[in-house]
């Protein structure tokens, strides 16, 4: 990885810098195309203004003061920067906020109505040389699976953050996206036959996607139904790694999605936390006629002398139960030795992953 000067003028390695100081990270590579990237997205005096803004977001009021920039030009800058997709907007109870956005997730996805093939091909060359560095090898990874609940055996606890529908009945907003990584596929002619309208996005706050570009607002029913539309496809829920507060429930295949690409193609295992649960097969119960087989998008299913044998490097997505017509699989409790628990909110989440990362996420708050 390269090391980019601290005491750069260039408004792109200053944001470039700043980006890899959230604890999700977005690192330097060599021969700077992840600053080509940045130049694709920002014109140079809106890559400074994104670089100044802190995570938790300010009101205009705090901003203009602090920037000491005038209100009115603030504003006018920040909402055309919030349209591109650069930086984040979000209201409270005390008004109006401005935040700066991850890289990813975050200014990428945000990208999708602008996204274009030259964007796509340069976030290609950035994945095959970074590899997943630090966005996809940090500790807590960023995603986990969220196994679907029909398929965990019904005698079982179920913890709400392996819990699609529970993630979507605690919020007080919901929205729909389309899912980034099949948009992605799709500007270079390789996406898959998924449904794309997917990405249900939640927040604990009322009306949050009201004023959003990218998200349309559904009701907590609609969320529902998605969710529905997204088991029945066959895609596998993902979502923030956390105990409570989930930003969203991503619904992902293995041959677009980015974060299954970080572990099959660049070799990064632990791109995402695997489900609690994994997959038990009743052998008495399965008559071997492999409709299981072609539902895992993982290929950990195969028929050995005449009955399913499953792979223990499941990720307890619970896809494949849905289809057995003899109810011979289900979910059950990994060994505790190999759960996980996610961090208690996004809070805690962003604390330990800097901690770990050894990066200091004050100077952004
Ligand atoms: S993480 Fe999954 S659902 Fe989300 S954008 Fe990527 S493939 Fe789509
Ligand atoms: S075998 Fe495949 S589809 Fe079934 S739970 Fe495991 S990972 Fe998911
Ligand atoms: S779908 Fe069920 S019955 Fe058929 S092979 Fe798979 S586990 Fe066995």
């Amino acid at each position: 990885m390269a090391k980019v000067s601290k005491r750069s003028n260039d408004p792109y390695v200053i944001l470039a810098e700043t980006l890899n100081l959230v604890p999700n990270g977005f690192p330097a590579v060599e021969d700077g195309t992840h600053l080509k990237i940045l130049k694709w997205i920002f014109k140079p005096e809106e890559a400074l203004l994104a670089s100044k803004l802190k995570l938790p977001g300010e009101t205009i009021k705090k901003l203009s003061k602090r920037l000491k920039m005038p209100a009115c030009e603030l504003t006018e800058k920040l909402d055309l920067m919030f349209k591109k997709g650069q930086v984040r907007v979000f209201r409270n109870k005390k008004g109006k906020h401005y935040a700066l956005l991850p890289f990813v997730p975050g200014i990428y996805e945000d990208q999708i109505n602008r996204n274009n093939k030259e964007l796509v091909l340069l976030m290609e060359d950035y994945f095959k040389k970074s590899r997943g560095d630090i966005v996809f090898t940090s500790d807590p990874p960023i995603f986990r699976v969220i196994p679907v609940k029909q398929a965990i055996k019904t005698d079982l606890k179920v913890h709400p953050h392996s819990e699609a529908a529970t993630i979507i009945l605690n919020a007080k907003s919901w929205g729909i996206r389309k899912c980034t990584c099949r948009v992605h596929q799709g500007l270079i002619d390789n996406r898959c036959e998924y449904p794309i309208s997917v990405c249900i996005e939640t927040w604990n706050e009322e009306n949050a996607f009201d004023f959003s570009n990218t998200t349309k607002p559904i009701t907590m029913q609609e969320a529902l139904d998605y969710l529905k539309e997204a088991q029945d496809a066959g895609l596998i829920h993902t979502s923030m790694n956390v105990a409570s507060g989930h930003p969203y429930i991503c619904n992902c295949c293995t041959c677009c999605c980015n974060v299954f690409r970080a572990v099959n193609e660049f070799g990064r295992p632990n791109a995402f936390v695997k489900s609690d649960y994994i997959l038990s097969l009743d052998e008495t119960a399965c008559s071997g006629c492999g409709e299981c087989v072609d539902r895992c998008q993982l290929k950990l299913l195969e028929i050995k002398d005449d009955k399913c044998a499953v792979d223990d490097t499941c990720i307890g997505c619970g896809v494949c139960v849905l289809v057995c017509p003899e109810e011979a699989l289900s979910l059950v409790l990994r060994k505790a030795k190999e759960i996980k628990r996610p961090p208690k909110n996004l809070i805690f989440w962003m604390l330990r992953r800097a901690f770990k990362r050894k990066i200091n996420p004050f100077k952004l708050i």
